[in-house]
């Protein structure tokens, strides 16, 4: 494909035909398309053959885990939340946990940072895939920030800002009870060093910006684009790195200290709009990341990225196998064309 001619941004794909005598005497060819990421440059494989394959644990949505039930030992869960939980240190903040409606956060027992903060949505310890209320993902997201405009005041050198959930234990939680994790640091992660750089140096050459750019590519296309909810724009992601990986941009935005209460309602709207879409594909665990930098600079817009992970079930496979870990390059088995298309509905609903 030529690069889109006003941004120079490439869409590049090309086929591999993979050929094999089949157990059943056939000569057969598997097809396998390679993907470079137009933000990134990496590159990411689509093995379509595997979408034939049964996937273990996602005939079904599968059945609450044992935790589900173990509300009387859940460090998160009221009241034993406010003896079982650590408490804000340092004069930065007024108040031992920040309260915002019903969210609560208190500091990561386990940091991974300088500052490492986990907000809850509410008191409830179980919330099935794409359930949760639009409100307590809102209050949940603005704790966070409120966190953050708090730290940035004191220490502005933390300028490495991010917010991540893993939904289950097969995406990395801990603890069913579900909750967002919000980072601050004065060192860059590899992906706030990587896509600083290539933001500012997108910007410097041709003056614009780079995931508005992509976004104007997309709704261009219109192969991949799923939809808004305000001001966020929705899409699967061209060259997945996780499974039915979903972007939402929210264009000429930078800071996520800045966002109203209605720009991080429609993000949630958002992020509820994909979970119900990975419940419907009976998949219960994901993950979600949205990074910033608070540098003044304005050359990296907000994303978010979504995707779903292997069920939290009894003997499901890894989705990460030596291909991905050792290699760099992930293999997911559906094309992101038809994750937009299945994705759509939700959006409309
Ligand atoms: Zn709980």
């Amino acid at each position: 494909m030529q690069p889109d001619e006003k941004s120079g941004l490439k869409f590049e794909k090309e086929l591999i035909g993979s050929q094999f005598m089949h157990p059943d005497g056939r000569q057969v060819e598997s097809i396998i398309e390679v993907r470079v990421n137009p933000v990134t440059g990496r590159t990411s494989r689509i093995a379509f053959n595997r979408s034939k394959e049964k996937e273990s644990g996602t005939e079904r949505l599968p059945a609450p885990p044992p935790d589900a039930e173990k509300t009387d030992t859940c460090p998160f869960c009221r009241p034993q939340v406010f003896e079982q939980t650590p408490r804000l240190a340092g004069d930065q903040f007024a108040t031992e946990r920040l309260e915002h409606n019903e969210s609560l956060l208190f500091p990561n027992l386990f940091p991974y940072g300088r500052y490492s903060g986990v907000s809850l949505f509410d008191n409830s310890h179980f919330m099935e895939i794409g359930t949760a209320s639009l409100s307590s993902y809102t209050d949940s997201f603005i704790n966070c920030q409120n966190y953050l405009t708090s730290l940035f005041r004191s220490d502005p050198r933390a300028l490495y800002m991010a917010i991540t959930q893993n939904h289950l234990p097969s995406a990395g939680g801990s603890l069913v009870h579900p909750h967002l994790q919000v980072h601050a640091d004065r060192i860059a992660t590899n992906h706030h060093r990587f896509l600083r750089r290539r933001c500012a140096e997108y910007h410097t050459r041709g003056g614009s910006r780079l995931f508005s750019d992509y976004l104007a590519c997309e709704k261009k296309q219109q192969q991949r684009y799923i939809g808004r909810t305000g001001d966020w724009h929705w899409m699967a992601a061209f060259a997945p790195e996780g499974f039915f990986e979903i972007w939402g941009i929210l264009p000429g935005r930078f800071s996520m200290l800045e966002l109203d209460r209605e720009q991080w309602q429609t993000l949630a709207r958002g992020v509820l709009n994909a979970q119900r879409f990975y419940r419907s594909l009976h998949r219960n665990g994901y993950n979600l990341g949205m990074l910033c930098q608070e540098d003044g600079r304005n050359v990296m817009e907000l994303r978010v990225v979504i995707l779903a992970r292997s069920n939290y079930a009894a003997w499901v496979r890894n989705d990460h196998t030596g291909y991905e870990v050792m290699l760099g390059d992930m293999t997911t088995f559906s094309a992101p064309e038809q994750t937009a298309s299945a994705a759509r509905p939700f959006w409309n609903a």
